[in-house]
C-alpha cells in the first residue's frame, strides 16, 4: 500500500514506518520535527517536513494513497493541563483539518493513534473498549474528541477507520526508539539514571493500593505495537470505525520496572520515594481481548526484561551516536 505517516518521525510514528517498509510498503512521513527527529525516520521512506494542518491536504491531493497513519500530536499529560490551548489546537483542529483533506480526497484507509487516557480514571480492571471514557485531563479529551470525528465521518463519509488505544508504550526497534527532549516516561528515566545522566529515579508515590505501594501500568513493546497498526490497515472497513486496545495484559509496578532496569543494565539505580503525582490513576491495565480476537493480534515481547533490554539497547546507541 502506498501511505502517509504523520508522526512519523518520532517514537511510535516511526517504529511502525519502519516495520511497513520491512513488508513492502511505501511510505511518505509528514512531521514537522517539533518533537520529532529527521534521523529517526527510516531509510526508505520520504520525509516531507511540515505541520499536518497545512501540509497534508497538498500531501494527499491527487496522490492516490491507500491510507493515513495519524500519529502526529502533542502528549505529555502535565503540559496539557497547563497549556490546554496546545492539546485542542495542535491535537484536535489539525486532526480534524487532516480528516477533511482525507474526505475531499477519498483517502480510504485512517489508522489513528489514541491512548488509555482517553478512559480515565477506571473502575473495573483490565480496561475493555467498553469502559466509560471520561479523561482526566486535555490530553486524553483530545485525544477523545478526535475518536468521535472519526466515528462520524467512518459512517458519514465510508471511510475504513481504527483507533488503537496504547498503554504505556515502551522498548525500540533496532535503530527506533523513545528519544523526548522533555522526558517524561518511567523507564527512559529509570534508564538515564543507569547511564549516570541522572541521580537517581523518583518514584511517585509508594502508598497505593497495591501489592508494592507503587502505581502498576501495562507496558507493551513498540514493535508489537507496530504490528498492530499493519493489522488494523488490512483489517479496517467502510464505513465502520474500529478501536481496540493495546497492552500486554500484565502490569508491572515502577518498583518492579525499577528492578528490571537494574537487572538488565547491570547499575544500581537508586530511588528516592516522593508525592503521588497529580492525575495518576493507581492501576492501568488494559484488556486487549478485542484486538487479539478481531485483528489477530499477539504481543510477543511481554517480558519486562525484554522490553528493557530492548530500551536500554537503544539508549546507549544513540549515547554512542552523540
Ligand atoms: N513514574 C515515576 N517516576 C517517574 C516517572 C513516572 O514513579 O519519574 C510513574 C508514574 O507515576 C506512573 C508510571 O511511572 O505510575 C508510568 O508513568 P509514565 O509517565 O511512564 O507513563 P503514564 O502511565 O503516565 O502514561
Amino acid at each position: 500500500m502506498k501511505l502517509l505517516v504523520t508522526g512519523g518521525a518520532g517514537y511510535v510514528g516511526s517504529v511502525t514506518a519502519a516495520l511497513l517498509l520491512e513488508r513492502g510498503h511505501e511510505v511518505t512521513v509528514l512531521d514537522d520535527l517539533s518533537t520529532g527527529h529527521a534521523d529517526a525516520v527510516p531509510v526508505g521512506a520520504t520525509l516531507v517536513e511540515g505541520d499536518v494542518a497545512t501540509t497534508a491536504p497538498a500531501v494527499l491531493m491527487g496522490a492516490d494513497f491507500d491510507g493515513v497513519l495519524h500519529f502526529a500530536a502533542r502528549s505529555l499529560v502535565g503540559e496539557s493541563v497547563v497549556e490546554p490551548e496546545k492539546y485542542w489546537y495542535g491535537n484536535v483542529v489539525t486532526s480534524l483539518q487532516l480528516l477533511e483533506a482525507i474526505r475531499v480526497t477519498g483517502t480510504p484507509r485512517l489508522v489513528f493513534s489514541s491512548t488509555a487516557a482517553t478512559y480515565g480514571e477506571p473502575e473495573v480492571i483490565p480496561i475493555t473498549e467498553d469502559a466509560p471514557t471520561r479523561p482526566t485531563n486535555p490530553y486524553g479529551a483530545s485525544k477523545l474528541a478526535i475518536d468521535h470525528a472519526i466515528t462520524s465521518y467512518a459512517a458519514a463519509h465510508g471511510l475504513a477507520a481504527v483507533s488503537l488505544r496504547y498503554f504505556n508504550v515502551a522498548g525500540a526497534h533496532g535503530a527506533q526508539g523513545e528519544r523526548h527532549t522533555t522526558e517524561t516516561h518511567l523507564i527512559p528515566l529509570v534508564l538515564q539514571v543507569a547511564q549516570g545522566r541522572r541521580e537517581h529515579v523518583t518514584v511517585f508515590g509508594d502508598d497505593w493500593p497495591t501489592a508494592d505501594g507503587t502505581c502498576v501500568r501495562d507496558y507493551v513493546h513498540v514493535l508489537d505495537l507496530a504490528e498492530a497498526h499493519l493489522l488494523a490497515l488490512e483489517h479496517a472497513s467502510s464505513g465502520a470505525h474500529q478501536v481496540y486496545n493495546l497492552g500486554s495484559g500484565s502490569g508491572f509496578s515502577v518498583l518492579e520496572v525499577v528492578e528490571a532496569c537494574r537487572r538488565v543494565t547491570g547499575h544500581p539505580v537508586p530511588a528516592r520515594t516522593a508525592a503521588r503525582r497529580a492525575g495518576d490513576p493507581a492501576v492501568l491495565v488494559a484488556s486487549s481481548d478485542r484486538a487479539v480476537a478481531e485483528l489477530g493480534w499477539k504481543p510477543e515481547r511481554t517480558a519486562i526484561d525484554q522490553i528493557v533490554a530492548d530500551a536500554w539497547t537503544f539508549t546507549q546507541q544513540v549515547a554512542a551516536r552523540a
